[in-house]
């Protein structure tokens, strides 16, 4: 194998250059365009090359990029601070701001953690999560996520957190039907915490629609109520991880809006910087800080880059171009269309069994077998064959693990939230093409070879 100096993904696959990146597209040193489908990971939220925010980060450059966090606070990081505490649902939140999703989760995390401490409720540390979840790559996030693949290496080193049934009606992972079910899924936390008891938990944490460990899984009515009153109940606080979720995503600021819960505690990112610059944050409600700032007063983290004013900036002007361009409102309109479209490729493709989503974070998943519902052999690969064509195409879709524990294929589609009809037109056209070669590749697969 050639030897580079580059840790790519996978070391021996060639990773196209990208040059520069326009509205929905990306564009590499050979010419060849990509129709952003996916938002780099769902985090282009506004697209790429906008003048506006070039500009802000420019200007920002131009006074100050860089204070250290433990000296001095900056403007553009106070502005942002109160800025979403007045988007987040009911307000009153004070922000740790952070570098990844993964550090927004496992600050997150570590406040909850502090809270309890400072209360004197010291052995409330543990954090449940679901099955199917995903809260980032460091070990504390990754302790607090049930991602089977990306847990696997390194099983010995985490934390063994109790994870519950994810509320995923597709297939769901306890038999039941919505709604005669009675939202059991949610119940399952309340049997966990039961088990483990309350004194030793302090935290629960979900994603407001499931992202990557399975495909835009939008929870059913009254799941997420059901989960704050269960964890008010029982003295545990509840993290919304909004990191793929949040920033107008799902067709509100926060998706935690369409539930009317507040939570606890959030973790926000990707789609907050839009991908300029790396931003993220752990947003905390007024009453979890308050034993803090009686106690300590003072958060056990941080980081050389918290706060800095260069992404601040980024992250403001980010927020007024969603404002001044009614980003919210566009997510929703341009997901029902393009949910609409996908719906219609359904019909087509009798292995697509799903569609879903909230807004522009749609996803489809594949079965083998539409009335069984049984997913492909893992064998096949299915994901990576749609992701891989698509790419091939110059469509960028994203991998869902799919599936209860990864059981299954998804991929998701998720365009940044400024893109117009004619181009998720042309999306659609290039995913079915993708799709219908594809099933064309496998349509003789012999399980026994697999
Ligand atoms: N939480 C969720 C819900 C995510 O989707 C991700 C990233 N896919 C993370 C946390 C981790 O974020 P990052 O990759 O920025 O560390």
């Amino acid at each position: 194998m050639k030897r580079e100096h580059l840790i790519k993904p996978v070391l021996d696959h060639h990773y196209p250059t990208i040059q520069y990146g326009k509205g929905v597209y990306l564009y590499d040193d050979q010419g060849k365009a990509y129709l952003d489908a996916s938002s780099g990971a769902v985090t282009a939220g506004i697209g790429h090359g906008v003048q506006e925010i070039i500009d802000a980060m420019l200007e920002q450059a131009g006074k100050v990029s860089f204070v250290y966090r433990s000296q001095f606070t900056s403007e553009p990081a106070e502005r942002l601070a109160k800025k979403l505490s007045d988007l987040a649902p009911g307000g009153d939140y004070w922000s740790f701001f952070v570098n990844s999703g993964s550090e927004a989760t496992e600050t997150a995390m570590k406040i909850a953690i502090q809270h309890w401490q400072e209360k004197g409720r010291l052995g409330k540390n543990k954090v449940l999560s679901r099955r199917m979840s995903y809260h980032g790559i460091t070990m504390g996030a990754l302790s607090m996520s049930g991602h089977v693949l990306r847990r696997r290496r390194f099983i010995p080193l985490l934390e063994d957190f109790p994870v519950v049934a994810p509320p995923y009606c597709y297939r769901c992972p306890l038999n039941k039907t919505y709604p005669a079910c009675g939202l059991a899924c949610a119940d399952d936390l309340e049997t966990a915490i039961k088990r483990i008891g309350a004194e030793h938990i302090a935290a629960f944490i979900a994603e407001p629609v499931i992202g990557a460990a399975g495909g835009a899984v939008v929870p059913p009515e009254g799941y997420f109520k059901r989960i704050k009153e269960i964890c008010n109940r029982h003295e545990i606080l509840f993290i919304a991880d909004e990191v793929m979720t949040g920033i107008a995503r799902t067709g509100a600021m926060f998706a935690m809006q369409h539930s009317g819960v507040e939570p606890d505690l959030m973790a926000l990112g990707k789609g907050m910087s839009a991908g300029y610059t790396p931003m993220a944050a752990a947003l905390v409600k007024d009453h979890v800080m308050e034993p803090i700032l009686k106690g300590s007063k003072s958060i056990m983290s941080g980081h050389t880059y918290s706060a800095n004013p260069q992404s601040a900036a980024v992250s403001l002007a980010v927020l007024d171009y969603m404002e001044k361009h009614q980003l919210v409102e566009a997510a929703k309109v341009k997901g029902s269309y393009l949910l609409a479209r996908l719906e219609r490729l359904a019909e087509q493709f009798e292995p697509i069994g799903d569609v879903r989503g909230a807004g522009l974070l749609l996803a489809v998943e594949f079965v083998s077998d539409r009335i069984s519902k049984l997913p492909f052999p893992a064998g096949l690969g299915l994901t990576s064959r749609i992701i891989d064509k698509a790419f091939h195409k110059g469509l960028l879709v994203y991998p869902a693990a799919g599936g209860v524990d990864g059981a299954g294929d998804a991929v998701i589609v998720a365009p940044p939230l400024t893109i117009t009809e004619a181009e998720i037109d042309l999306l659609v056209q290039l995913l079915e093409e993708t799709v219908r070669e594809v099933l064309q590749e496998i349509s003789g697969f012999d399980r026994g070879e697999i």
